[in-house]
């Protein structure tokens, strides 16, 4: 039997906005079917044109708003509808960050079951623009001359831009250069049709408190023409560049990065702080892009974690350390462990650069190597983590249970598999104690969440 949808492929309807989803498009309801609806907001009345549905929920097009939202702004992005990269520039800040908390609560209740607990107001930037410190723009050509911009949205053609307004002045700046260089000495672009042409990416990574910045020019030759005018005019414009780096990736793929690296000109890494640990960057490390938030949300773990100094403390799913460095200060010792074997590389460089000597770092699985530590009578007082989009795996939550660590800090950047650790925990027993939302990316939908549990007694 086919199942009579209230709404048909191609029809105009008038509706009213319930609700935001957590990619940003609005929810609108006729008959409890939703419709997904791109550039609108929650209570604003608006003219739609259905353009798909499917059996649960459907999607739409606005044709004409008719009352709009107290929080709507103009966007100030002129690119902002073709790029994609940010999704709520139409909502004014204030506006983001109600509607962040407000989906952090929605989905603890709904999928954690987590009926009263406290979710504080998010922690937002004073200035939400211009915070990101890695820019990685695809390069183009348009009537012979080079571009940079980002592929629009679902589609891999290149829009020319020259100015990112969540990113860093300096990497616009650098990017720019850097592309009216090598165009001047006649580096072509990389085509991925004909799969001919040189460059394929410029990366710009900006130390934001050391000022220091980095270049990598991503290549599908090994071969780079004019290389040596290149770099010398590129550090004759740009006095701050610490590292120029090639990076070499002759293959067919959508993947930014080769297998092969190798220096230009200058250093290998540039460093950078975040409060008083400083971190060596390389052209292939993980970096967090917004350092400034990325203090807040430590500092906040630190204040969950509350150490006094005798605490062993196990940091999953850790990186390239950087939780685990900021926790050393207040801990007696910091375990870490991470699936990536350059992560923990840098992590054991980062602990040496800072002179930190109570840290170990183990490559591979949390969810196994935590359970040998504690065969091995590891026993951690807090125990922190910080996984993927995917959350935590099952058999390191059932570690956590057996292990009773007095605290746990989670840090998630995903709600909704948060939530479903997070009862988990409880049924395992943990007391969700309290929920803080930071806002690491401004103007986009994503969320980041730390949350404080402790054992029940
Ligand atoms: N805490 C770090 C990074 C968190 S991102 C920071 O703040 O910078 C999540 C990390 O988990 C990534 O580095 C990823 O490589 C790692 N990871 C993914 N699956 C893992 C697993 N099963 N065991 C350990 N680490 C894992």
């Amino acid at each position: 039997m086919k199942i009579q949808l209230p709404v048909q492929k191609n029809d105009y309807i008038d509706v009213t906005f319930v609700d935001l989803t957590h990619d940003g498009n609005g929810v609108a309801k006729v008959d409890g079917y939703p419709i997904f609806v791109p550039n609108t907001l929650p209570g604003e009345k608006a003219k739609v044109k259905v353009i798909k549905v499917n059996k649960g929920y459907g999607f739409g097009r606005l044709i004409e708003l008719y009352e709009a939202s107290p929080y709507r702004v103009e966007p100030d992005c002129p690119i902002y509808k073709e790029c994609g990269g940010c999704q709520l520039q139409h909502l004014s800040y204030s506006g983001q960050l109600k509607a962040k908390r407000k989906q952090v609560q929605d989905v603890l209740q709904r999928i954690g079951k987590l009926e009263d607990v406290v979710v504080h107001p998010v922690l937002g930037m004073e200035d939400p623009w211009r915070y990101r410190n890695k820019a990685q723009v695809p390069v183009g050509e348009r009537e012979g001359g080079l571009i940079v911009g980002f592929y629009q949205n679902r589609s891999h053609d290149i829009i020319n831009m020259e100015a990112c307004l969540i990113q860093q002045e300096k990497n616009d700046v650098v990017v720019q250069t850097v592309k009216e260089i090598c165009d001047r000495y006649g580096v072509r672009a990389y085509n991925e049709q004909t799969h001919k042409g040189t460059l394929r990416h410029i990366m710009a990574r900006y130390g934001m408190k050391t000022g220091e910045i980095m270049i990598v020019l991503i290549t599908r030759t090994a071969e780079l023409p004019n290389k040596k005018s290149i770099i010398e005019e590129i550090i004759a414009k740009l006095p701050d560049v610490k590292s120029i780096v090639q990076n070499i990736n002759p293959k067919r793929t959508n993947v930014i990065f080769g297998d092969e690296t190798k220096v230009l000109w200058g250093e290998e890494v540039i460093y950078d702080y975040i409060g008083n640990i400083k971190f060596a960057i390389s052209a292939r490390s993980f970096y967090q892009v917004n350092p400034e938030q990325t203090k807040v949300l430590y500092d906040q773990a630190l204040k969950y974690a509350n150490l006094t100094g005798e605490e062993t403390v196990i940091d999953a799913y850790c990186g390239i350390g950087t939780i685990s460095l900021f926790l050393t200060e207040k801990a007696k010792k910091v375990y870490g462990v991470e699936i990536v074997p350059e992560a923990i590389e840098d992590a054991k460089r980062n602990a040496e650069l800072n002179g930190i000597s109570n840290v170990e770092f183990a490559v591979g699985e949390a969810e196994k190597v935590i359970p040998k530590w504690y065969e091995d009578g590891i026993i951690a007082d807090v125990l922190v983590v910080d996984p993927p989009r995917k959350g935590c795996d099952e058999t390191l939550l059932q570690t956590i249970i057996d292990m009773k660590p007095k605290k746990v800090v989670y840090v998630s950047c995903n709600p909704a598999t948060l939530a479903r650790d997070l009862r988990v925990l409880e049924d395992g027993g943990y007391r969700t104690v309290e929920v803080q939302p930071v806002d690491m990316f401004p103007q986009t939908t994503h969320v980041e969440v730390i949350v404080k549990l402790v054992l029940k007694v």
